[in-house]
Protein backbone atom coordinates (compact mmCIF):
# COMPACT_ATOMS: atom_id res chain seq x y z
CA UNK A 1 0.00 0.00 0.00
CA UNK A 2 1.35 3.36 -0.85
CA UNK A 3 0.01 7.06 -0.83
CA UNK A 4 -0.07 8.64 -4.52
CA UNK A 5 0.20 12.60 -4.81
CA UNK A 6 -1.69 14.26 -7.54
CA UNK A 7 0.35 17.57 -8.15
CA UNK A 8 -2.12 20.29 -10.46
CA UNK A 9 -1.16 24.03 -9.77
CA UNK A 10 1.10 23.58 -6.54
CA UNK A 11 4.24 22.45 -7.86
CA UNK A 12 6.69 22.84 -5.15
CA UNK A 13 7.85 20.83 -1.83
CA UNK A 14 7.48 23.77 0.77
CA UNK A 15 4.50 24.63 2.11
CA UNK A 16 2.95 21.76 0.58
CA UNK A 17 -0.59 20.18 2.40
CA UNK A 18 -0.88 17.68 0.47
CA UNK A 19 2.38 16.72 -0.09
CA UNK A 20 3.25 16.86 3.36
CA UNK A 21 0.49 14.96 4.76
CA UNK A 22 0.91 12.34 2.65
CA UNK A 23 4.69 11.78 3.59
CA UNK A 24 3.48 11.73 7.30
CA UNK A 25 0.97 9.47 6.68
CA UNK A 26 3.27 7.17 5.00
CA UNK A 27 6.19 7.24 8.05
CA UNK A 28 3.37 6.47 9.86
CA UNK A 29 1.82 3.19 8.50
CA UNK A 30 5.12 1.95 6.86
CA UNK A 31 4.42 2.43 3.09
CA UNK A 32 5.39 5.26 0.70
CA UNK A 33 4.84 7.78 -1.77
CA UNK A 34 4.44 8.17 -5.34
CA UNK A 35 3.64 11.58 -6.74
CA UNK A 36 2.07 11.98 -10.55
CA UNK A 37 0.88 15.00 -12.83
CA UNK A 38 -1.77 14.59 -15.36
CA UNK A 39 -0.71 16.68 -17.89
CA UNK A 40 -4.36 17.78 -19.41
CA UNK A 41 -3.51 19.46 -22.94
CA UNK A 42 -6.27 19.62 -24.77
CA UNK A 43 -8.25 21.07 -21.26
CA UNK A 44 -5.26 24.15 -21.07
CA UNK A 45 -6.55 24.67 -24.52
CA UNK A 46 -10.12 24.90 -23.70
CA UNK A 47 -9.00 27.34 -20.68
CA UNK A 48 -7.15 29.37 -23.48
CA UNK A 49 -4.08 28.54 -21.99
CA UNK A 50 -1.54 30.17 -24.65
CA UNK A 51 1.91 28.70 -25.44
CA UNK A 52 3.94 30.92 -22.22
CA UNK A 53 1.69 29.31 -19.67
CA UNK A 54 2.01 25.92 -21.17
CA UNK A 55 5.39 25.76 -20.90
CA UNK A 56 6.39 27.44 -17.78
CA UNK A 57 3.86 24.78 -15.97
CA UNK A 58 6.15 22.32 -17.76
CA UNK A 59 9.58 23.63 -16.46
CA UNK A 60 8.40 23.95 -13.10
CA UNK A 61 7.14 20.49 -13.82
CA UNK A 62 10.85 19.44 -14.41
CA UNK A 63 12.15 21.27 -11.25
CA UNK A 64 9.35 19.67 -9.10
CA UNK A 65 10.66 16.12 -10.50
CA UNK A 66 13.84 16.85 -9.80
CA UNK A 67 13.36 18.01 -5.75
CA UNK A 68 10.79 14.89 -5.54
CA UNK A 69 13.65 12.59 -6.79
CA UNK A 70 15.82 14.08 -3.40
CA UNK A 71 13.16 12.71 -1.51
CA UNK A 72 13.05 9.61 -3.50
CA UNK A 73 9.39 9.86 -4.42
CA UNK A 74 8.72 9.39 -8.19
CA UNK A 75 6.92 11.92 -10.37
CA UNK A 76 4.91 10.07 -12.97
CA UNK A 77 3.55 11.93 -15.95
CA UNK A 78 0.48 11.25 -18.16
CA UNK A 79 -0.50 13.55 -20.85
CA UNK A 80 -4.36 13.09 -20.70
CA UNK A 81 -6.54 14.65 -22.69
CA UNK A 82 -9.12 16.36 -20.59
CA UNK A 83 -10.32 16.57 -16.99
CA UNK A 84 -12.73 13.64 -18.26
CA UNK A 85 -10.21 11.61 -18.70
CA UNK A 86 -8.01 12.06 -15.74
CA UNK A 87 -10.14 10.76 -13.32
CA UNK A 88 -9.84 7.44 -15.14
CA UNK A 89 -6.21 7.71 -15.42
CA UNK A 90 -5.78 8.64 -11.70
CA UNK A 91 -8.07 5.38 -10.74
CA UNK A 92 -6.15 3.35 -12.73
CA UNK A 93 -2.82 4.43 -11.89
CA UNK A 94 -3.60 4.04 -8.08
CA UNK A 95 -4.76 0.79 -8.64
CA UNK A 96 -2.02 -0.24 -10.49
CA UNK A 97 0.38 0.83 -8.00
CA UNK A 98 -1.77 -0.60 -5.02
CA UNK A 99 -2.45 3.22 -3.73
CA UNK A 100 -5.28 3.52 -1.82
CA UNK A 101 -5.24 7.16 -0.79
CA UNK A 102 -4.96 10.08 -3.34
CA UNK A 103 -3.95 13.29 -1.83
CA UNK A 104 -4.55 16.75 -3.70
CA UNK A 105 -4.38 20.56 -2.75
CA UNK A 106 -7.95 22.47 -3.92
CA UNK A 107 -8.11 24.57 -7.04
CA UNK A 108 -10.79 27.27 -7.09
CA UNK A 109 -11.83 27.03 -10.62
CA UNK A 110 -15.59 25.25 -11.21
CA UNK A 111 -14.64 22.90 -13.37
CA UNK A 112 -11.68 21.57 -11.49
CA UNK A 113 -13.79 21.50 -8.43
CA UNK A 114 -16.74 19.33 -10.42
CA UNK A 115 -14.40 17.27 -12.06
CA UNK A 116 -12.88 16.75 -7.78
CA UNK A 117 -15.86 16.07 -6.37
CA UNK A 118 -16.68 13.48 -9.49
CA UNK A 119 -12.98 11.85 -8.77
CA UNK A 120 -14.42 11.51 -4.74
CA UNK A 121 -17.62 9.98 -5.93
CA UNK A 122 -15.83 7.57 -8.00
CA UNK A 123 -12.66 6.96 -5.51
CA UNK A 124 -15.20 5.80 -3.19
CA UNK A 125 -16.62 2.91 -5.01
CA UNK A 126 -13.25 1.59 -5.74
CA UNK A 127 -12.34 1.89 -1.79
CA UNK A 128 -9.59 4.81 -2.93
CA UNK A 129 -9.75 7.82 -0.14
CA UNK A 130 -9.45 10.88 -1.54
CA UNK A 131 -7.98 13.99 0.87
CA UNK A 132 -8.26 17.59 -0.75
CA UNK A 133 -6.32 20.64 1.18
CA UNK A 134 -6.01 24.24 0.87
CA UNK A 135 -3.06 25.95 -0.38
CA UNK A 136 -4.13 28.56 -2.92
CA UNK A 137 -5.47 31.45 0.00
CA UNK A 138 -4.35 32.26 3.20
CA UNK A 139 -7.51 31.62 4.50
CA UNK A 140 -10.07 28.84 3.45
CA UNK A 141 -11.40 29.91 -0.06
CA UNK A 142 -14.82 30.64 -0.06
CA UNK A 143 -15.62 30.76 3.83
CA UNK A 144 -14.60 34.17 4.73
CA UNK A 145 -18.57 35.23 5.39
CA UNK A 146 -20.68 38.47 6.25
CA UNK A 147 -22.04 38.11 9.88
CA UNK A 148 -25.39 37.08 7.85
CA UNK A 149 -23.62 34.29 6.23
CA UNK A 150 -23.60 35.85 2.26
CA UNK A 151 -20.30 36.60 1.00
CA UNK A 152 -18.41 39.89 0.57
CA UNK A 153 -19.15 41.76 -2.87
CA UNK A 154 -16.48 44.30 -2.21
CA UNK A 155 -12.68 44.70 -1.67
CA UNK A 156 -12.21 46.59 1.24
CA UNK A 157 -14.81 44.91 3.64
CA UNK A 158 -13.47 41.92 2.72
CA UNK A 159 -10.21 42.80 3.30
CA UNK A 160 -11.29 43.97 6.64
CA UNK A 161 -12.84 41.20 7.78
CA UNK A 162 -9.71 39.06 6.25
CA UNK A 163 -6.93 40.75 8.49
CA UNK A 164 -9.24 39.88 11.33
CA UNK A 165 -9.01 36.50 10.86
CA UNK A 166 -5.47 36.42 10.46
CA UNK A 167 -4.58 37.86 13.49
CA UNK A 168 -6.86 35.18 14.76
CA UNK A 169 -5.35 32.35 12.88
CA UNK A 170 -1.66 33.82 11.94
CA UNK A 171 -0.05 32.20 8.66
CA UNK A 172 1.61 29.02 9.22
CA UNK A 173 3.47 27.20 6.52
CA UNK A 174 4.81 23.74 6.26
CA UNK A 175 8.67 22.65 6.02
CA UNK A 176 9.69 20.24 3.17
CA UNK A 177 8.68 16.78 4.22
CA UNK A 178 10.99 14.42 5.52
CA UNK A 179 13.01 12.31 2.78
CA UNK A 180 10.83 8.79 2.13
CA UNK A 181 14.77 7.12 1.66
CA UNK A 182 14.18 4.32 3.99
CA UNK A 183 10.41 3.15 3.19
CA UNK A 184 10.17 3.45 -0.55
CA UNK A 185 9.27 -0.21 -1.37
CA UNK A 186 11.90 -1.65 -4.15
CA UNK A 187 8.78 -3.51 -5.69
CA UNK A 188 7.02 -0.29 -6.08
CA UNK A 189 10.09 1.12 -7.99
CA UNK A 190 9.74 -1.53 -10.43
CA UNK A 191 6.32 -1.07 -11.41
CA UNK A 192 6.75 2.43 -11.81
CA UNK A 193 9.66 1.68 -14.32
CA UNK A 194 7.34 -0.99 -16.34
CA UNK A 195 4.50 2.22 -16.48
CA UNK A 196 6.81 4.73 -17.49
CA UNK A 197 8.31 2.20 -19.99
CA UNK A 198 5.07 1.32 -21.56
CA UNK A 199 2.86 3.67 -23.88
CA UNK A 200 0.01 1.45 -23.38
CA UNK A 201 -4.03 3.06 -23.97
CA UNK A 202 -2.82 5.77 -21.56
CA UNK A 203 0.01 8.09 -23.10
CA UNK A 204 2.58 7.59 -19.81
CA UNK A 205 5.74 9.91 -19.94
CA UNK A 206 8.45 10.42 -17.75
CA UNK A 207 8.65 14.09 -16.76
CA UNK A 208 12.15 14.22 -18.89
CA UNK A 209 9.04 13.95 -22.16
CA UNK A 210 8.46 17.56 -21.50
CA UNK A 211 12.33 18.51 -23.82
CA UNK A 212 13.07 21.24 -21.66
CA UNK A 213 16.15 22.05 -24.32
CA UNK A 214 13.21 23.18 -26.75
CA UNK A 215 12.70 25.67 -24.12
CA UNK A 216 16.47 27.00 -24.05
CA UNK A 217 15.66 28.73 -27.19
CA UNK A 218 12.53 30.75 -26.26
CA UNK A 219 13.24 34.56 -25.07
CA UNK A 220 10.21 34.45 -23.11
CA UNK A 221 10.64 31.45 -21.10
CA UNK A 222 14.56 32.49 -20.41
CA UNK A 223 13.34 35.43 -18.63
CA UNK A 224 11.36 33.63 -16.36
CA UNK A 225 13.05 31.12 -13.57
CA UNK A 226 11.13 28.39 -13.13
CA UNK A 227 13.28 26.52 -9.91
CA UNK A 228 11.94 26.39 -6.57
CA UNK A 229 15.16 27.48 -5.29
CA UNK A 230 15.20 30.18 -7.77
CA UNK A 231 11.27 31.63 -6.66
CA UNK A 232 13.03 31.79 -2.66
CA UNK A 233 15.82 33.64 -4.33
CA UNK A 234 13.45 36.05 -5.73
CA UNK A 235 11.37 36.02 -3.01
CA UNK A 236 14.19 36.76 -0.04
CA UNK A 237 15.64 39.52 -2.66
CA UNK A 238 12.18 41.47 -3.00
CA UNK A 239 11.67 41.40 0.82
CA UNK A 240 15.23 42.10 1.67
CA UNK A 241 16.20 44.85 -1.21
CA UNK A 242 12.69 46.48 -2.97
CA UNK A 243 9.83 45.87 -0.77
CA UNK A 244 10.64 48.85 1.10
CA UNK A 245 10.33 50.99 -2.13
CA UNK A 246 7.42 49.23 -3.50
CA UNK A 247 4.27 51.67 -2.64
CA UNK A 248 5.94 54.38 -4.51
CA UNK A 249 7.52 52.45 -7.15
CA UNK A 250 5.07 50.02 -8.20
CA UNK A 251 2.81 52.03 -10.61
CA UNK A 252 6.17 52.32 -12.89
CA UNK A 253 6.13 50.64 -15.26
CA UNK A 254 9.68 51.53 -16.88
CA UNK A 255 10.93 50.60 -13.29
CA UNK A 256 11.59 47.11 -14.48
CA UNK A 257 12.46 46.32 -10.43
CA UNK A 258 9.23 48.32 -8.96
CA UNK A 259 7.23 44.84 -8.46
CA UNK A 260 8.40 41.55 -7.55
CA UNK A 261 7.47 39.36 -10.47
CA UNK A 262 7.03 36.72 -8.74
CA UNK A 263 3.22 36.12 -10.89
CA UNK A 264 3.90 33.46 -12.51
CA UNK A 265 5.41 31.75 -9.80
CA UNK A 266 2.80 32.07 -7.46
CA UNK A 267 0.06 31.28 -10.64
CA UNK A 268 2.14 27.60 -10.63
CA UNK A 269 1.98 27.50 -7.01
CA UNK A 270 6.07 26.96 -7.42
CA UNK A 271 5.43 29.74 -4.68
CA UNK A 272 2.71 29.44 -2.02
CA UNK A 273 0.68 32.83 -1.20
CA UNK A 274 1.45 31.95 2.83
CA UNK A 275 5.68 31.79 2.16
CA UNK A 276 4.94 35.09 0.57
CA UNK A 277 2.74 36.31 2.96
CA UNK A 278 5.12 35.37 5.89
CA UNK A 279 8.43 36.95 4.11
CA UNK A 280 6.24 40.60 3.70
CA UNK A 281 4.94 40.11 7.00
CA UNK A 282 8.59 39.75 8.63
CA UNK A 283 9.59 43.01 6.67
CA UNK A 284 6.05 45.08 7.81
CA UNK A 285 7.16 44.01 11.54
CA UNK A 286 10.57 44.69 11.76
CA UNK A 287 11.41 47.47 9.68
CA UNK A 288 9.40 50.82 10.65
CA UNK A 289 10.29 53.01 7.80
CA UNK A 290 9.22 49.91 5.39
CA UNK A 291 6.49 48.38 7.02
CA UNK A 292 3.60 51.07 4.73
CA UNK A 293 5.38 49.77 1.87
CA UNK A 294 5.07 46.02 3.05
CA UNK A 295 1.46 46.58 4.10
CA UNK A 296 0.59 47.78 0.11
CA UNK A 297 2.34 44.81 -1.08
CA UNK A 298 0.13 42.53 1.40
CA UNK A 299 -2.77 44.39 0.11
CA UNK A 300 -2.13 43.05 -3.22
CA UNK A 301 -1.94 39.92 -2.18
CA UNK A 302 -5.27 39.97 -0.37
CA UNK A 303 -6.81 41.43 -3.99
CA UNK A 304 -5.71 38.10 -5.07
CA UNK A 305 -7.07 36.01 -2.25
CA UNK A 306 -10.66 38.19 -2.78
CA UNK A 307 -10.77 36.84 -6.09
CA UNK A 308 -10.14 33.04 -5.64
CA UNK A 309 -12.55 33.44 -3.09
CA UNK A 310 -15.25 34.98 -5.16
CA UNK A 311 -14.68 32.28 -7.96
CA UNK A 312 -15.55 29.30 -5.39
CA UNK A 313 -18.62 31.66 -4.15
CA UNK A 314 -19.80 33.15 -7.72
CA UNK A 315 -19.57 29.56 -9.97
CA UNK A 316 -20.73 31.81 -12.63
CA UNK A 317 -17.56 33.94 -12.96
CA UNK A 318 -15.76 30.77 -14.13
CA UNK A 319 -18.48 30.37 -16.86
CA UNK A 320 -17.99 34.23 -18.65
CA UNK A 321 -21.03 35.74 -16.92
CA UNK A 322 -20.34 38.83 -15.48
CA UNK A 323 -20.31 39.64 -12.20
CA UNK A 324 -23.05 42.01 -12.11
CA UNK A 325 -25.60 39.78 -13.94
CA UNK A 326 -27.50 42.89 -15.48
CA UNK A 327 -24.48 44.20 -16.89
CA UNK A 328 -25.04 40.98 -19.48
CA UNK A 329 -27.12 43.52 -21.38
CA UNK A 330 -24.11 46.02 -22.98
CA UNK A 331 -23.96 46.02 -26.47
CA UNK A 332 -20.57 45.27 -27.35
CA UNK A 333 -19.12 46.10 -31.12
CA UNK A 334 -18.21 42.80 -33.00
CA UNK A 335 -15.20 44.61 -34.45
CA UNK A 336 -12.34 41.92 -35.58
CA UNK A 337 -10.14 45.28 -37.45
CA UNK A 338 -10.17 47.32 -34.24
CA UNK A 339 -9.53 43.88 -31.78
CA UNK A 340 -6.78 43.22 -34.21
CA UNK A 341 -5.31 46.43 -33.49
CA UNK A 342 -5.00 46.21 -30.02
CA UNK A 343 -3.85 42.66 -29.74
CA UNK A 344 -1.16 43.68 -32.18
CA UNK A 345 -0.24 47.05 -30.39
CA UNK A 346 -0.90 49.33 -33.07
CA UNK A 347 -3.67 51.20 -31.67
CA UNK A 348 -1.95 54.59 -32.45
CA UNK A 349 -1.91 55.55 -28.73
CA UNK A 350 1.44 54.58 -27.84
CA UNK A 351 1.52 53.63 -24.28
CA UNK A 352 -1.39 51.15 -25.24
CA UNK A 353 0.60 49.92 -27.83
CA UNK A 354 4.05 49.74 -25.46
CA UNK A 355 1.81 47.68 -23.28
CA UNK A 356 0.69 45.43 -25.63
CA UNK A 357 3.73 44.40 -27.16
CA UNK A 358 5.22 43.89 -23.66
CA UNK A 359 2.95 41.20 -23.43
CA UNK A 360 3.86 39.47 -26.80
CA UNK A 361 7.34 40.26 -26.23
CA UNK A 362 7.70 39.06 -22.45
CA UNK A 363 4.60 36.92 -21.39
CA UNK A 364 3.91 39.62 -19.04
CA UNK A 365 2.34 42.99 -18.26
CA UNK A 366 2.79 45.64 -15.67
CA UNK A 367 -0.19 46.11 -13.50
CA UNK A 368 -1.25 49.53 -14.60
CA UNK A 369 -1.37 48.75 -18.24
CA UNK A 370 -3.23 45.77 -17.60
CA UNK A 371 -5.67 47.94 -16.21
CA UNK A 372 -5.16 51.04 -19.27
CA UNK A 373 -5.30 48.20 -22.10
CA UNK A 374 -8.33 47.02 -19.97
CA UNK A 375 -9.97 50.30 -19.90
CA UNK A 376 -9.38 51.08 -23.46
CA UNK A 377 -10.70 47.42 -25.18
CA UNK A 378 -13.90 47.34 -23.13
CA UNK A 379 -14.81 51.12 -22.90
CA UNK A 380 -12.74 53.06 -25.95
CA UNK A 381 -13.43 50.41 -28.26
CA UNK A 382 -16.09 48.78 -26.41
CA UNK A 383 -15.30 45.57 -27.67
CA UNK A 384 -16.20 42.59 -25.10
CA UNK A 385 -13.58 42.19 -22.21
CA UNK A 386 -13.91 38.40 -22.67
CA UNK A 387 -11.89 39.16 -25.90
CA UNK A 388 -9.48 40.89 -23.69
CA UNK A 389 -9.41 38.13 -20.69
CA UNK A 390 -8.61 35.65 -23.70
CA UNK A 391 -6.19 36.98 -25.15
CA UNK A 392 -4.34 38.27 -21.59
CA UNK A 393 -4.73 34.21 -21.12
CA UNK A 394 -3.12 33.18 -24.53
CA UNK A 395 -0.27 35.19 -23.54
CA UNK A 396 0.39 35.74 -20.05
CA UNK A 397 3.19 33.64 -18.26
CA UNK A 398 1.39 34.44 -15.04
CA UNK A 399 -2.37 33.72 -16.70
CA UNK A 400 -4.67 32.90 -13.70
CA UNK A 401 -8.60 32.89 -14.14
CA UNK A 402 -9.16 34.07 -11.01
CA UNK A 403 -7.24 37.51 -10.94
CA UNK A 404 -7.48 37.83 -14.92
CA UNK A 405 -11.33 37.68 -14.81
CA UNK A 406 -11.36 40.16 -11.60
CA UNK A 407 -8.96 42.44 -13.49
CA UNK A 408 -10.98 42.50 -16.43
CA UNK A 409 -14.28 42.65 -15.40
CA UNK A 410 -12.95 45.20 -12.61
CA UNK A 411 -12.11 47.26 -16.31
CA UNK A 412 -15.07 46.42 -18.02
CA UNK A 413 -17.08 47.79 -14.83
CA UNK A 414 -18.98 44.73 -14.94
CA UNK A 415 -17.20 42.80 -11.60
CA UNK A 416 -16.87 44.03 -8.34
CA UNK A 417 -15.62 47.34 -7.34
CA UNK A 418 -15.50 47.85 -10.66
CA UNK A 419 -14.61 51.36 -11.91
CA UNK A 420 -17.76 53.54 -12.24
CA UNK A 421 -18.26 52.95 -16.09
CA UNK A 422 -17.87 56.69 -16.71
CA UNK A 423 -14.73 57.04 -14.87
CA UNK A 424 -11.54 56.05 -17.67
CA UNK A 425 -8.27 56.00 -17.80
CA UNK A 426 -6.53 58.24 -20.62
CA UNK A 427 -3.60 56.45 -22.63
CA UNK A 428 -1.87 60.09 -22.89
CA UNK A 429 -2.34 61.20 -18.66
CA UNK A 430 -1.94 57.66 -17.67
CA UNK A 431 1.28 57.94 -19.97
CA UNK A 432 1.83 61.63 -18.61
CA UNK A 433 1.77 60.07 -14.78
CA UNK A 434 3.76 57.25 -15.08
CA UNK A 435 6.00 57.13 -18.26
CA UNK A 436 6.42 60.71 -17.99
CA UNK A 437 10.25 60.55 -19.99
CA UNK A 438 8.40 58.20 -22.39
CA UNK A 439 11.11 55.85 -21.73
CA UNK A 440 8.64 52.73 -21.21
CA UNK A 441 7.33 53.57 -24.57
CA UNK A 442 10.41 54.00 -26.03
CA UNK A 443 11.65 50.34 -25.02
CA UNK A 444 8.82 48.91 -26.73
CA UNK A 445 7.37 50.97 -29.41
CA UNK A 446 11.29 51.96 -31.24
CA UNK A 447 9.40 53.73 -33.98
CA UNK A 448 8.92 57.04 -30.94
CA UNK A 449 12.15 56.63 -29.86
CA UNK A 450 14.24 59.40 -31.48
CA UNK A 451 11.31 61.57 -30.77
CA UNK A 452 11.53 63.79 -27.61
CA UNK A 453 9.81 62.95 -24.39
CA UNK A 454 6.21 64.44 -25.08
CA UNK A 455 6.09 63.66 -28.30
CA UNK A 456 6.61 60.01 -27.64
CA UNK A 457 3.60 60.17 -25.26
CA UNK A 458 1.22 62.20 -27.83
CA UNK A 459 3.04 62.30 -31.14
CA UNK A 460 1.97 65.57 -32.99
CA UNK A 461 1.08 64.73 -36.48
CA UNK A 462 2.26 62.00 -38.74
CA UNK A 463 5.00 59.78 -37.11
CA UNK A 464 7.16 57.32 -40.03
CA UNK A 465 6.18 53.55 -39.63
CA UNK A 466 3.81 54.51 -36.62
CA UNK A 467 -0.18 54.67 -37.20
CA UNK A 468 -2.22 57.59 -36.26
CA UNK A 469 -4.44 57.12 -33.44
CA UNK A 470 -7.54 54.83 -34.01
CA UNK A 471 -10.53 56.77 -32.87
CA UNK A 472 -11.21 59.91 -31.10
CA UNK A 473 -10.74 59.67 -27.40
CA UNK A 474 -14.03 61.92 -27.02
CA UNK A 475 -16.12 59.80 -29.65
CA UNK A 476 -15.19 56.99 -28.31
CA UNK A 477 -16.17 58.03 -24.53
CA UNK A 478 -19.70 58.84 -25.99
CA UNK A 479 -20.07 55.70 -27.66
CA UNK A 480 -19.52 53.75 -24.73
CA UNK A 481 -21.56 56.00 -22.17
CA UNK A 482 -24.31 55.83 -24.84
CA UNK A 483 -23.58 51.70 -24.90
CA UNK A 484 -23.84 51.79 -21.09
CA UNK A 485 -26.73 53.66 -20.52
CA UNK A 486 -28.89 51.90 -22.97
CA UNK A 487 -28.31 48.71 -21.03
CA UNK A 488 -30.04 49.83 -18.31
CA UNK A 489 -29.17 49.50 -14.74
CA UNK A 490 -28.03 51.79 -11.65
CA UNK A 491 -25.13 54.47 -12.81
CA UNK A 492 -22.81 53.36 -10.05
C1 LIG B 1 -6.97 43.15 -16.62
C2 LIG B 1 -6.07 42.47 -15.59
C3 LIG B 1 -5.70 41.14 -15.79
C4 LIG B 1 -4.87 40.48 -14.86
N1 LIG B 1 -4.53 39.17 -15.07
C5 LIG B 1 -3.78 38.51 -14.15
C6 LIG B 1 -3.44 37.14 -14.33
O1 LIG B 1 -3.85 36.48 -15.29
N2 LIG B 1 -2.63 36.55 -13.40
C7 LIG B 1 -2.16 37.24 -12.30
O2 LIG B 1 -1.43 36.66 -11.49
N3 LIG B 1 -2.50 38.53 -12.10
C8 LIG B 1 -3.27 39.20 -12.99
N4 LIG B 1 -3.59 40.51 -12.79
C9 LIG B 1 -3.15 41.17 -11.53
C10 LIG B 1 -1.79 41.88 -11.60
O3 LIG B 1 -1.72 42.70 -12.72
C11 LIG B 1 -0.61 40.92 -11.61
O4 LIG B 1 -0.77 39.98 -10.56
C12 LIG B 1 0.70 41.65 -11.37
O5 LIG B 1 0.91 42.61 -12.38
C13 LIG B 1 1.84 40.65 -11.36
O6 LIG B 1 3.08 41.28 -11.23
P1 LIG B 1 3.93 41.14 -9.89
O7 LIG B 1 4.07 39.72 -9.50
O8 LIG B 1 5.20 41.91 -10.09
O9 LIG B 1 2.97 41.86 -8.86
P2 LIG B 1 3.21 42.54 -7.43
O10 LIG B 1 2.77 43.96 -7.55
O11 LIG B 1 4.56 42.29 -6.91
O12 LIG B 1 2.12 41.82 -6.51
C14 LIG B 1 2.41 40.62 -5.79
C15 LIG B 1 1.41 39.55 -6.11
O13 LIG B 1 0.11 39.93 -5.70
C16 LIG B 1 -0.85 39.44 -6.62
N5 LIG B 1 -1.52 40.59 -7.25
C17 LIG B 1 -1.01 41.81 -7.47
N6 LIG B 1 -1.94 42.63 -7.99
C18 LIG B 1 -3.05 41.89 -8.11
C19 LIG B 1 -4.38 42.17 -8.60
N7 LIG B 1 -4.74 43.38 -9.05
N8 LIG B 1 -5.28 41.18 -8.60
C20 LIG B 1 -4.96 39.95 -8.12
N9 LIG B 1 -3.73 39.62 -7.65
C21 LIG B 1 -2.80 40.59 -7.65
C22 LIG B 1 -0.09 38.63 -7.67
O14 LIG B 1 -0.08 37.28 -7.27
C23 LIG B 1 1.31 39.23 -7.59
O15 LIG B 1 2.32 38.34 -8.02
C24 LIG B 1 -4.42 41.19 -13.71
C25 LIG B 1 -4.79 42.52 -13.53
C26 LIG B 1 -5.61 43.15 -14.46
C27 LIG B 1 -6.00 44.58 -14.23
Amino acid sequence: MSHLVWFRADLRLHDNPALHTACQQAVIDGSGVVACFLRPQDQWENHHWGENRARFTERCLLDLGHELAQLNISLICWDVGDFNQQIPALLSLSQQLSCQHIWANEEPELNERLRDQALINQAQKTGIQCHFYNDQTLLPMGQILKKDGTPYRVYGAFRKQALKELERFPVQTLPIPQSMSCITEASQQDKITVLQADAGSLNVVGVSAFQPKAYLDDPIQQRWPATEAQAFRLLDSFCQERICQYDPQRDFPGNAEGTSLLSPLMATGKLSVKSCWLSAQQVQLSQPQGAQSAGRWLDELLWREFYRHLLVLYPELSCCQPFKPERAQIPWRNAPDDLAKWQQGTTGFPLVDAAMRQLKETGWMHNRLRMLTAVFLSKYLLIDWREGERWFMQHLVDGDLASNNGGWQWAASTGTDSVPYFRLLSPYRQAERFDAQGAFIARFVPELASLPAKQRIQPKGYVKGYPVPMLDLREGKDRMMAAFKSASFSQT
